[in-house]
């Protein structure tokens, strides 16, 4: 629906949303969210995966004219791509609006169709994050499929998200138990996609999805054997709402687009909350300064005393350099806040931690991949780190 006057912030009318809506049902909040002026212009983004249909349905029995997303990123099963078109003739659906992976992209970045193979996150953030950014422009809300029980970051879903300060994510099944969703299916008599039948409870590319064995997980298929279990399409529950800052290279991703920051701490993903630039080592009179991974922190000397931030790049998670940096900064007496930008991993947490720096910076990708509950079983790590222990044991 399109807004009326003036439109509050993003985060002003989650708000408020979470707190008219807090007590209704699935149907009753998509419903609302449907014809509520405060969301605006609104899609729904669907997969038509393994459970897409409870969604479908309820939004052609409600408005079969509302927008419907769905993206083909041309690596999709033959299965799903049938099930697409069969669904939406049986729903009524009116305006499926099939969006595709910019062909110059794929092009550039896949030609042979093999990205996957090398680098699965790049070849989502095209095929899936970036033709999804784009199709979501005209939209102020997006609605979708994902439900507390799911585990992870979902456990605490709203049924109203602040996604990044650009638009509201709409969750209206966030409440909904697996049953929910079966039962749901088998009472409107609701066509299955052909694969759950076949051995796949969740259904995503070709090559990334393979068949569930019993009592294994049920997402265990995708991406399996690889350090991957989203595609990437769903920031970070309203946290990392910071875009790059001017001169924050480590923000910009390798295909040169903007991507958020994340900011881990003991207490887990935060907001950044530092506002000012980085310079470099050179520019005497900055208060926070980016040091390289292959810089000598002797050059800060006889600043360290004056710094309030000092950020130290990590290339990549294999090259440890930056944590020698940080514990040279602090024997050198700096007591400012020290931070760990880039590709730093949950499993070296405690090592940064342990080298002297206060915090860590990873981007919004890698925070898809290694979620808050990877980082927070590090938070109590002088429990676990065997130095510290020695070291309280004296
Ligand atoms: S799921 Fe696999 S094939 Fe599909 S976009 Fe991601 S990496 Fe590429």
């Amino acid at each position: 629906m399109p807004l009326e006057g003036p439109l509050a912030p993003v985060a002003e009318r989650v708000v408020q949303l979470n707190d008219r809506y807090r007590h209704h049902g699935a149907t009753a909040v998509l419903e609302r969210a449907l014809s509520d002026a405060q969301v605006g212009q609104i899609a729904l983004v669907s997969s038509f995966g393994a459970e897409s249909v409870v969604l479908l349905h309820m939004v052609s029995v409600i408005d079969r004219t509302t927008p419907v997303v769905f993206i083909d990123t041309q690596m999709l099963f033959e299965e799903t791509l049938q099930y697409q078109v069969d669904v939406s003739e049986k729903l009524g659906l009116t305006d499926v609006r099939i969006i595709r992976p910019d062909p110059e992209q794929v092009k550039r970045l896949d030609r042979f169709g093999a990205l996957h193979l090398s680098d699965p996150d790049a070849c989502c953030d095209f095929r899936k994050t970036q033709t999804l950014q784009t199709a979501l422009k005209p939209f102020d809300a997006w609605i979708t499929g994902r439900k507390r029980f799911q585990g992870g970051k979902r456990a605490a879903l709203e049924f109203f998200e602040n996604e990044a300060d650009l638009r509201i994510k709409v969750n209206p099944l966030a409440h909904w138990a697996k049953d929910d969703v079966q039962e749901y299916m088998i009472n409107n008599r609701l066509p299955r996609h052909p694969l759950v039948a076949q051995g796949y409870p969740s259904i995503g590319c070709k090559p990334c999805t393979s068949r569930v064995a019993e009592g294994e997980d049920e997402r265990a298929g995708r991406w399996r054997g690889q350090n991957k279990d989203e595609c990437g399409i769903h920031f970070i529950n309203g946290k990392p709402v910071r875009i790059g800052a001017e001169g924050n290279e480590a923000a910009e991703s390798a295909a040169g687009e903007e991507t958020m920051s994340v900011i881990v701490t003991d207490n887990g993903f935060a907001v950044d909350d530092w506002n000012g630039n980085f310079a470099g080592p050179e520019e005497d009179a900055a208060e926070a300064v980016l040091l390289a991974s292959d810089a000598d922190p002797e050059v800060l000397r006889e600043r360290v005393g004056s710094l309030s931030m000092i950020a130290v790049e990590f290339p990549s998670f294999a090259d440890g350099r930056g944590f020698t940096i940080a514990r040279r900064l602090r024997l050198m007496g700096y007591d400012g806040r020290l931070r760990a930008r880039g590709h730093v991993i949950a499993d070296q947490y405690a090592m940064a931690r342990r080298a002297g720096f206060d915090e860590v910076e990873i981007d919004s990708v890698l925070a898809e991949r290694q979620p808050e509950a990877q980082w927070l079983a590090r938070a109590n790590w002088q429990a676990h780190d065997y130095q510290s222990r020695l070291r309280a044991a004296v």
